[in-house]
């Protein structure tokens, strides 16, 4: 294998950092671009010993020259707390980011991946969702920032392509789950292994009957790896996500069979646009990277409570 120099922008966050750990596995030089705003150094902690793990705090709203052989563009906040937080911020980060990422990939002549998301489908009226379905997305919403912001950067992406004929690369990340979660991030999965492991009742959202698809989070990065290993004449988008589809009230009660104990439910409302159902169609997944997830509902759960269990007694 070639070592290349690999940077991952986000890569001190939840897949980021993961996707590191599995980039210096490999043998390659990482350069970590990151401004702490959902993501955290401890998240590298256990790798920054490794020589060839190099780590800046930027801003990828601000132009960056370095020089870099492949580009992971994770960089933008993932939850709805937190890209709701700060709305603009969000849309400049997907937007003023993917530009800046772009530049520089073109002037450099990097390959340059974009963790696109199943978000821009909206509230799919087509399910499962498949690439070639355009969405129904809120334009004026509370998620639009984030929404539509990725939608514009992967726009920006195909433009590039189309104007430079670079080798861009966009993955259509379906709900990720695993250790490495915040514990504070509102998700669903963090939230409920959370409060079923403190004795606290979990929060579903309206009646609990949307669905969600989980994929565990190192299937999905062996899929983004695979993508970012393609022939110049693939350029996605290709959704990478696991099929198998519940609903959150299930989900729910997954998780309090798995923690034990005798944690209740209790029913919040539902924040506006909230799809109500997704679930990815991975055909193309199958076809053209020969990806599949591996790791089943639960034995992902088990290894995340795992993890949060450690997180709660140590603190
Ligand atoms: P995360 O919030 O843990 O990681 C995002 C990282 O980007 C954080 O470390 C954050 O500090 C950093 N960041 C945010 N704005 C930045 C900026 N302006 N400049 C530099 N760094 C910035 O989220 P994640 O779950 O690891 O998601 C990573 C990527 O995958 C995101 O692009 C997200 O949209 C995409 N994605 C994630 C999921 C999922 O379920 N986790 C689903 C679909 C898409
Ligand atoms: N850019 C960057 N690093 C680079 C090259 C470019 O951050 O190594 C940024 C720079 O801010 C520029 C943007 O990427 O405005 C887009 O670059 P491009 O070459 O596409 O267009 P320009 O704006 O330079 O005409
Ligand atoms: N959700 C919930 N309880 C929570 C957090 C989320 O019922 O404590 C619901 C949320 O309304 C959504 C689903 O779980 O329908 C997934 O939410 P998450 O924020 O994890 O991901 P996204 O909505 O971005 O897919």
């Amino acid at each position: 294998m070639v070592e290349r120099r690999i940077l991952v922008t986000g890569g001190a966050g939840f897949i980021g950092s993961h996707l590191v750990a599995r980039l210096l596995e490999q043998g390659h030089q990482v350069l970590v671009v990151d401004n702490y705003y959902s993501g955290s150094r401890s998240n590298l902690a256990h790798l920054i010993s490794d020589p060839n793990l190099e780590i800046m705090r930027h801003d990828v709203t601000f132009p960056l020259y370095v020089e870099v052989d492949e580009i992971y563009h994770l960089a933008c906040p993932a939850s709805p707390v937190f890209y709701q937080r700060d709305p603009v911020q969000t849309t400049k980060t997907s937007v003023m980011g993917s530009i800046n990422m772009l530049g520089l990939a073109k002037r450099t002549k990097a390959k340059i991946l974009l963790s696109s998301t199943s978000e821009v489908y909206g509230d799919p009226e087509v399910h499962p969702q498949e690439e070639s379905y355009w969405g129904h997305v809120n334009p004026i919403g509370i998620r639009s920032c984030y929404d539509e912001g990725k939608r514009c950067a992967e726009t920006l992406f195909f433009d590039y392509r189309r104007q430079h004929d670079m080798p861009i690369k966009v993955a259509r990340i379906f709900n990720t789950y695993g250790p490495g979660m915040r514990p504070d991030d509102g998700r669903v999965v963090s939230n409920f292994i959370v409060s079923a492991l403190s004795g606290r009742p979990l929060t579903v959202y309206g009646d609990g009957s949307q669905t969600r698809s989980f994929c565990y989070v190192d299937d999905l990065v062996d899929g983004l790896m695979r993508l970012m290993a393609t022939p110049h004449e693939v350029t996605g988008p290709i959704n990478i996500g696991n099929p198998h589809e519940f609903t959150m009230k299930e989900l729910a009660d997954k998780v309090i069979d798995l923690v034990g104990g005798d944690a209740t439910v209790e029913y919040h409302p539902l924040p506006s646009d909230d799809p109500t159902q997704r679930q990815p169609n991975i055909t193309r997944a199958r076809e053209i990277l020969d990806w599949k997830p591996t790791v089943e509902l639960a034995e992902g759960l088990a290894a995340t409570i795992d993890f949060f269990r450690k997180q709660l007694t140590t603190g």
